[in-house]
């Protein structure tokens, strides 16, 4: 049975089904395109899969995190949804755990390969092998650089191996997508459009045919995608990625039906591609006031996020510290410097 949705009201967006698919079902939202949502151990509780009819199989769009209660899902959708038919391709918007989580398993499961963008093909398989000396070693830096102490910089090796306990190894040959390229799936063409920012090649999927764009993390409705600095690009610019890579999504119809990873599916994209483009812009002013004198990532967070932080949002919220204070840098508003004990200090440009 669905179960009801009441969302939030939103003067941007129009939620287009007020249900959605309980655990281990799916809801048609377009012909041929299927919905169901998988559980997440966070705070974000769901993320939403999407099942294409592709001919007499299926496609699908991703996986869920490696738990056992996801497989358990997993299962009742192929028993009782896929009714014993073949899965015809495995496809991964981008690689963080809860869409790359179980894609190694699905591709095994059904003799069938992985489509995603060479770049977070690549991403996953190294992030599951980061567990070397030397990278260790370098995360260390990236947090003392940012100013973390010696209780944050514990925090670093408890981390070590989180994205390997959450994501099965991915299969080790991947068949590109590629940004403006076209994936047929049942006769229709979906084309490839690539967002950046968020992850570092993230595929969105557009069918005109349908009026329907699977737009992964990269435009969601109600909450922001996370645009964090992480240590294996230390002096990235990612919240100028993902602005810059938002206005390729604004030549598409208005009427798109926008289908997210999180919350729920929606219309209203080109107000929605407004917002998030002005989202950061309160938290960039507040971190320029902030370095009206010399300040590290570290005060930028405590200014920034106010609350306290467990280990896992620790890591999100300094990476977005560092990347509003580098967006701030790359505009030329505020000066990087290393102090003696090699901490990096912005100051604004007056
Ligand atoms: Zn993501």
């Amino acid at each position: 049975m669905p179960v009801p949705v009441s969302p939030p009201p939103s003067a941007t967006v129009t939620y287009a089904f007020d249900v959605m698919p309980a655990l281990g079902e799916t809801l048609e939202v377009a012909p041929g395109v299927f919905w169901l949502r998988m559980p997440l151990p966070f705070a974000l509780d769901h993320i939403n899969l999407w099942l294409l009819r592709d001919g007499d199989g299926w496609v699908i769009v991703d996986t869920g995190i490696a738990r056992d209660e996801v497989k358990a899902a997993w299962e009742t959708i192929f028993a009782e949804r896929l009714g014993g038919d073949p899965v015809t391709k495995v496809i991964v918007t981008h690689f963080h755990p809860d869409h790359m989580g179980l894609a190694g398993w699905l591709v095994e499961r059904f003799g069938t390969a992985l489509w995603t963008t060479f770049s977070e093909w690549a991403f996953a398989r190294l992030a599951r092998a980061q567990q070397s000396d030397d990278v260790r070693d370098s995360f260390l830096d990236f947090y003392r650089q940012a100013g973390f102490d010696a209780d944050m910089l514990a925090g670093v090796d408890r981390r070590r191996g989180h994205y390997a306990a959450r994501v099965l190894a991915p299969p080790a040959a991947v068949n590109r997508l590629v940004d403006g390229h076209a994936v047929e799936i049942d006769g229709r063409s979906w084309q490839v459009m690539v967002g950046t920012g968020h992850s570092p090649e993230h595929a969105c999927l557009y069918c005109a045919d349908l009026g329907v764009l699977i737009s992964g993390d990269q435009i969601l409705p109600k909450i922001s995608p996370n645009i964090s600095l992480w240590p294996q690009e230390p002096l990235g610019d990612p919240l100028r990625l993902y602005l810059e890579s938002l206005p390729r999504f604004a030549g598409l119809p208005a009427d798109t039906l926008v289908l997210p990873s999180h919350n729920w599916p929606f219309r209203g994209l080109h107000g929605r591609l407004d917002e998030l483009a002005h989202h950061h812009d309160a938290r960039l002013a507040e971190t320029l006031a902030a370095c009206d004198a010399p300040r590290t990532g570290v005060d930028i967070l405590r200014r920034l996020f106010r609350r306290q932080l467990d280990d896992h949002q620790l890591f999100f919220a300094v990476g977005e510290s560092l990347a509003h204070l580098h967006f701030l840098e790359g505009q030329g508003k505020v000066r990087r410097d290393r102090r003696d004990d090699g901490v990096f200090v912005f100051t604004r440009v007056s």
